[in-house]
């Protein structure tokens, strides 16, 4: 296929200028005929490999699927995008089902995407080179090595050769190679093309913290990012209950979701997400492979994954569309000492075990993550990523031999028949009932770390277990034991290096800038975002499928305002120019206009409207729903009418213990200007709105004095 046409029509249908990586490649190697296997990260561009060209091949494309819910979205985003596809499963109507047989033998459709259960259907309707092009996602479905086995996939085998001469082409994101060659073996291409991409993802952050009040860190997290989609994940059904209730009372949108849910329910849950209804999520990890949501800001987890395979998947579901997105993960013994557990009683114990070794590893670094996840899938990389907490905050080494040898010696007293929590109380000479029942305060390592704090100790012993100074006895309670380099700590006086453990006040956040908080009121990109959910609505569709938010980003900086113009932009197409392109052209030149002329005026009556409200008594929450603007901007106009001296009393609304905290920071931070430091140092537990009335009130009240 000559170069120009392809270019042309990734353009035209698509609206992108360019190819990602591979992609290219792939799309030739179809061409030509061959039978492909891809291996791209989620979110790495899989869907055109096939999807264009089946746009130009003659003859229609069957695209493999196992979801229900993944095949309507695709289906209705190549529809936005003016190609007529189709899909055929279990879930339609006789009637709808005809409808498309129909379509088929016109020859109307491009596409056709189908569950396995539901090849048979088609089958009668299609022959040999009535086909051009098979193409079959989430291929890895089809071998038990990999995590996702679906027996309905296996049957798959049959279509190479129902269709000896039509390509195949095989797309995963699982990297795992006996996987890879399972699939070839099962679907009968041994010959495939191998595609592989990288699985860098660079605008995903990367951080681990501790397990430790993960309550209290999810709500501060969340806090500022009320706007955004996000995913929790949980390891138990129970868990993401708890998880979704707590965050409701809270005042978030939060569901929770698990496969022991009805389906419909589920259903319904998923939709709410996509279309935006709902913002977080706290699932299990039966969430997410149907989900195929290009805008979800951030991913959680809660507790440990299996392995690196499911996380890097999981925390791939962020940032599809490119724009920069946060993980972070959660990392307690408790869960390992659970995941360890379930391994023990698998059929490939040592499979598992070994995988969750290397996951346990990857959340114990003290070098760059994203290194080790990338080696781990056979990409070595020679520069440190800078976009992970610990390349942020690199690890300060310290002569750690005293500390060590303290807590060997400890252990080795303890004959090594206690777990970590007991072996730091004695540490510390806590007065407890674990240490009293077994008189344990007569021992001499009994206090020898008082100094140190519960927390530091926990993990200074995890850095020595990762140093493999100590092991955990999982099949004896979880004893710590000392291996044979302890005895050269506690007798040959070799010396050991700890990290300094990172004071959580000093740790920088991944940046949630106070710029993104202000997007949230009355820029150009939330007016685009407004439009485009009223048009989602109008449509039925999930907002992303009009236009991703890195294309409504890009229109907030290039603000087109002509078709030519709109064209340019990056995502948009000739069929979603025709459809929307007047609506969002008509929102540019408004906006634009306001700003050209009545800013001033109109800032002027956003404080005033906010007093009215004020004067009726409303509380800072109702003002901000009855006027749809972010509570921290109601809160920095209170500050706003305050300082001009109208009749309000901002006290009402801040807690004497805010007003204390502020104070006392304020103090401490000796500036009154910028309020990025004082956020930073409540750790985004006080809102920006909370900090700048409450330093308002303070200013006032110092200037009186
Ligand atoms: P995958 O199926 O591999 O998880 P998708 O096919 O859903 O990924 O693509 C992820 C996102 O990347 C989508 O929003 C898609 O529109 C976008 N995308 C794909 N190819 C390109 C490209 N060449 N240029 C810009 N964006 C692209
Ligand atoms: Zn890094």
């Amino acid at each position: 296929m000559e170069k120009n046409r392809v270019l042309q029509t990734l353009k035209e249908y698509f609206g992108y200028d360019s190819f990602r990586p591979l992609q290219e490649k792939i799309i030739n190697a179809a061409f030509e005929g061959k039978d492909n296997l891809v291996i791209m990260p989620t979110g790495g561009g899989k869907s055109i490999c096939y999807q264009l060209p089946a746009i130009l091949l003659p003859e229609i494309t069957l695209v493999i699927s196992p979801l229900i819910a993944l095949m309507k979205d695709q289906v209705d985003g190549l529809t936005a995008n003016g190609v007529p596809a189709a899909f055929l499963n279990s879930s339609q109507t006789e009637n709808e089902q005809q409808e498309i047989f129909k379509k088929i033998d016109a020859k109307e459709l491009k596409l056709l995407y189908v569950a396995p259960e539901s090849l048979q259907f088609v089958d009668k309707f299609m022959s040999d080179g009535k086909v051009s092009l098979i193409a079959v996602d989430e291929a890895h479905c089809i071998s038990s090595w990999g995590h996702d086995f679906r027996p309905a996939y296996t049957q798959l085998g049959y279509l190479k050769n129902r269709f000896p001469t039509t390509p195949m082409m095989a797309l995963t994101a699982t990297a795992d190679k006996a996987t890879r060659h399972d699939i070839c073996r099962q679907l009968n291409i041994p010959n495939a093309e191998k595609h592989i991409a990288s699985f860098d993802r660079k605008n995903l952050s990367l951080e681990v913290r501790p397990g430790i009040k993960r309550f209290e860190q999810i709500s501060n997290f969340v806090k500022n990012r009320k706007k955004e989609s996000g995913i929790i994940y949980c390891l138990s059904r129970k868990n993401t209950e708890e998880l979704a209730e707590k965050l409701q009372r809270k005042g978030f949108e939060a569901e929770a979701y698990h496969a022991g849910l009805a389906a419909d329910k589920r259903i319904q849950i998923q939709e709410d997400f996509i279309n935006d209804r709902s913002k977080i999520i706290c699932a299990t990890i039966a969430f997410g492979m149907g989900i195929d949501k290009s805008n979800i800001r951030w991913v959680i987890h809660y507790n440990m994954p299996k392995n690196l395979e499911g996380y890097y998947q999981e925390i791939g579901r962020a940032g599809r569309d490119g724009l920069p997105s946060d993980t972070m993960l959660f990392h307690s013994y408790a869960d390992v000492v659970q995941l360890q557990k379930f391994a023990s009683n698998a059929k490939n114990e040592e499979v598992q075990l070994a995988k969750l070794d290397r996951m346990k590893q990857y959340a114990e670094a003290l070098s760059c993550r994203r290194k080790i996840l990338l080696s781990y899938f056979g990409e070595l990389k020679q520069e440190d990523c800078g976009n992970c907490d610990i390349c942020k905050n690199p690890p300060q080494f310290f002569d750690g031999t005293i500390i060590a040898q303290k807590a060997l010696s400890c252990i080795f007293r303890l004959k090594e028949s206690e777990p970590i929590t007991v072996v730091i109380d004695v540490l510390r000479g806590s007065q407890n009932e674990a240490v009293f029942s077994k008189n344990y305060q007569q021992i001499k390592t009994f206090g020898i770390g008082k100094d140190i704090s519960w927390h530091h100790w926990q993990q200074y012993i995890i850095q020595l277990i990762n140093l493999g100074l100590l092991e955990i006895a999982f099949h004896r309670k979880n004893n710590l034991q000392l291996t044979s380099l302890a005895r050269k700590v506690l007798f040959e006086s070799e010396k050991v290096q700890l990290a300094e453990v990172p004071d959580r006040k000093k740790i920088k956040r991944p940046e949630v800038s106070e710029a993104s908080e202000k997007t949230v009121d009355n820029s150009l990109f939330e007016k685009l975002r407004q439009l485009r959910l009223k048009i989602a609505r109008e449509e039925e569709i999930p907002a992303y499928l009009i236009f991703n938010d890195a294309t409504l980003k890009e229109m907030e900086k290039a603000r087109p305002m002509t078709d030519d113009e709109f064209l340019q932009i990056n995502g948009v197409g000739r069929q979603k120019m025709q459809d929307y392109g007047y609506d969002f052209i008509k929102e540019i030149i408004a906006f634009s206009k306001e700003k050209r002329t009545g800013k001033k005026n109109k800032k002027g009556d956003t404080y005033k409207t906010t007093l009215a409200l004020l004067q009726q008594d409303l509380s800072l929450e109702e003002i901000a729903k009855e006027r749809g603007l972010a509570l921290t901007t109601i809160y920095s106009h209170l500050a706003k009418l305050y300082n001009d001296n109208e009749a309000v009393e901002p006290k009402k609304y801040i807690s004497k213990a805010d007003l204390k905290a502020v104070a006392k920071a304020k103090q401490e931070l000796e500036q009154t200007e910028a309020l990025k430091p004082y956020f930073d140092h409540f750790e985004e537990a006080i809102d920006y709105g909370v900090i700048r009335l409450a330093l308002a009130v303070l200013e006032k009240e110092e200037a009186k004095t």
